[in-house]
């Protein structure tokens, strides 16, 4: 069934579309469906007015001393609240001297604490919120100021039917008249940090905020820097060639890339005491300084590990490299502890995570056939209470859900999560959403994606990063921001209904175009199926699809159709809204570059020479235009110009 929608107005860039929360059920014919329904519970109204003929008598109060984001809810509530209803609401600082009257409390202001409303970590962890209303007031509040943060977009969907599905496609119904709600609630996301990994959000802390994502200098120490052992321990500063420190490091040599293409070891020689000492040393300095609350102590980005001969007898006892950087942590966890206590005592001390990747990704653990369940192979290699292990399956096949290998199987991710899960309570997962070296192209974890974040969470992963492209810095083709949308819901709440949240982007992503677009969107999922698995794509994240053996000349030409009908569907735009059509027209351009790129890439021995040569142009002017900057990882877009002979 096709939804009418009807728009309102434009607020900057917030679209404000009326609300599409009932008959949105199409289904698609691609993922199994169930009986679930994404509907929003219903919270009663109390008789006090919040929104009066576009205005409202209500305050904005963020605390005396208020920290950034605790400013930032305060805008954005005000922001929205405007643009929804048309009234401004002002924001104040809180005084002790309040004059009764009408209050929205946001974040740890000495009201809510005279109000006891005062959650704490064991209730919300770190992003989740209460939300009370009390007499005349309601405060927002979560036991972190990221989680006060995130209470604001829930406040919002009740109020508005805030629904962020793209930076330029937020929706609120417009709403002049308003009871306050009578709101009680108190929510913890699914996955306590999530990080969103397109470019579109990364670099941007707005709309990472928007979809409730979490920036990652907030959940990491040293943020986007994740390989950061040879930070912490330089070779340059330890001289590694030198007879005094070579053995702090692996004898293995690496050749890193791109700017750290200088050769150096491959990683450092965990077993090493002194080594550990200065670590220890250099990482309190890191932590001091940081607010976050983990550590993640990265190895180096390569297969190798050390192979001296304390490494090598623990890889010989347990099987895996990965005892030895356990052992490592658990003394350094300790250390710092200790740190804890006797400077910032009664703080929680930040938790130290290793990664579990590469040579360590294998848990030195064994599958009990008689109990069905893993267990350490013995007590040396349980994590510390605090610790924790970010558990990174690069080398997993993503066109099949995890628990589809066998639980007892330590090469796959499924008896890897398990076995991870009995050495530790603290998950945390770097899971694979993208194509690096066909970077243009949609890469179907749609399939795979709710499965694999319910194993996760069954086994109390508590943070996620399911990695996209960014290195397309600004926006990309592929159905990326379906699949963003869709991840930013999952990994909030992993029991709703995907199909309905497919159907509803598409619906308000894609307006009039919706079901041709849907329709082209099912179709490329079935072709990929069949390509996973009849034409020997591997599912591995290193696959290159950009490859006549994956798709049919036919085959892109049908999709190039459809976009043709899409771009008919929305004509009556152009003349009734032609703001709006050209908005719509650039998304639907945007989806057509996958294909335009594999037509041009595989097949261009079907056109005319002077035709080629005005595609590929005409690609180039499309690509420059929407904020595509390059197709591969490491790739400099200039080489495709190059090779195409247009640059
Ligand atoms: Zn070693």
């Amino acid at each position: 069934m096709k939804i009418n929608k009807k728009i309102l107005s434009c607020v900057i860039i917030v679209s404000l579309m009326a609300g599409c929360l009932i008959g949105c059920s199409k289904e698609s014919n691609i993922v199994s469906s169930d009986s679930k329904q994404n509907t929003k519970p219903i919270i009663e109204e109390t008789k006090i007015d919040f929104i009066k003929d576009g205005t409202s008598d209500y305050v904005i109060v963020y605390p005396a001393n208020a920290t950034e984001n605790e400013i930032f809810a305060a805008n954005e509530l005000q922001y929205f609240i405007h643009g929804a209803s048309g009234a401004k609401l002002s924001i104040v600082e809180e005084t002790d001297d309040f004059e009764t009257g009408k209050y929205i409390f946001v974040g740890a202001t000495m009201a809510a604490d005279v109000a006891k409303v005062t959650p704490t970590y064991e209730e919300l962890k770190y992003n989740g919120f209460v939300i009370k209303q009390i007499d005349d007031d309601v405060y927002l509040r979560g036991y972190s100021d990221i989680g006060t943060r995130n209470a604001v977009y829930e406040f919002l969907y009740y109020a508005f039917d805030y629904e962020f599905y793209a930076a330029d496609e937020i929706r609120l119904t417009e709403t002049k008249n308003a009871k306050m709600l009578a709101y009680d609630l108190s929510v913890v996301p699914d996955f306590d940090w999530r990080e969103g990994n397109y470019g579109e959000i990364i670099y941007n802390p707005t709309i990472s905020h928007r979809m409730r994502f979490n920036e990652t200098e907030e959940i990491f120490v040293t943020g986007h820097l994740t390989h950061n052992s040879m930070k912490i321990i330089a070779p340059t500063v330890y001289d590694w060639k030198s007879d005094k420190y070579k053995d702090w490091f692996s004898e293995t040599v690496w050749t890193g890339v791109g700017e750290n293409e200088a050769e150096k070891p491959a990683q450092l020689c965990y077993s090493n005491d002194e080594m550990r000492a200065e670590y220890t040393k250099n990482l309190i300095a890191l932590i001091k300084d940081s607010d976050a609350p983990n550590m993640l102590m990265g190895m180096e980005d390569n297969h190798d590990w050390c192979t001296c001969e304390a490494c090598s007898a623990n890889k010989e006892k347990y099987g895996t490299d990965s005892a030895t950087i356990i052992q490592f942590v658990n003394k350094v966890q300790k250390d710092v502890d200790a740190w804890f206590a006797e400077n910032r005592p009664g703080e929680e001390p930040t938790h130290l995570v290793i990664f579990a990747y590469y040579a360590t990704v294998n848990p030195p653990a064994t599958y009990d056939e008689e109990t069905k369940q893993w267990k350490p192979i013995d007590e040396n290699v349980v994590l510390n209470e605090r610790s924790g292990v970010m558990f990174a399956p690069i080398k997993a096949e993503y066109d099949i859900p995890f628990t589809n290998a066998e639980v007892s199987d330590v090469t796959k991710p499924h008896g890897q999560v398990l076995g991870w899960a009995s050495l530790s309570k603290n998950l945390y997962a770097w899971t694979y959403s993208l194509l690096p070296q066909s970077g243009l192209l949609f890469f179907d974890t749609v399939e795979v994606m709710q499965q694999n974040y319910q194993l996760l969470l069954d086994n109390g992963t508590t943070m996620l990063l399911d990695q996209t492209d960014m290195y397309q810095k600004n926006i990309n083709t592929g159905f990326s921001r379906l699949k963003a949308y869709v991840m930013s819901k999952l990994q909030w709440n992993n029991a709703l209904n995907m199909n309905e949240l497919i159907n509803d982007f598409f619906d308000n992503y894609f307006e009039d175009a919706s079901d041709t677009m849907q329709d082209l969107f099912n179709q490329e999922r079935e072709w990929i199926n069949h390509v996973y698995a009849n034409l020997g794509a591997t599912g591995y994240i290193s696959d290159n699809l950009v490859d006549s053996t994956y798709w049919t000349y036919n085959q892109l030409c049908s999709y190039m159709d459809l976009i043709e009908e899409a771009y008919e569907d929305i004509e009556p735009l152009r003349e009734t809204n032609p703001e709006r059509y050209t908005v719509l027209y650039n998304r639907i351009l945007l989806e057509s570059m996958q294909f335009r790129y594999l037509m041009l890439s595989i097949y261009y021995t079907e056109y005319t020479e002077a035709a080629l040569m005005e595609a590929r142009k005409e690609f180039r002017y499309d690509f420059e235009r929407l904020g595509l900057v390059t197709y591969r990882e490491n790739g400099n877009i200039q080489e495709l110009w190059s090779d195409w002979g247009i640059q």
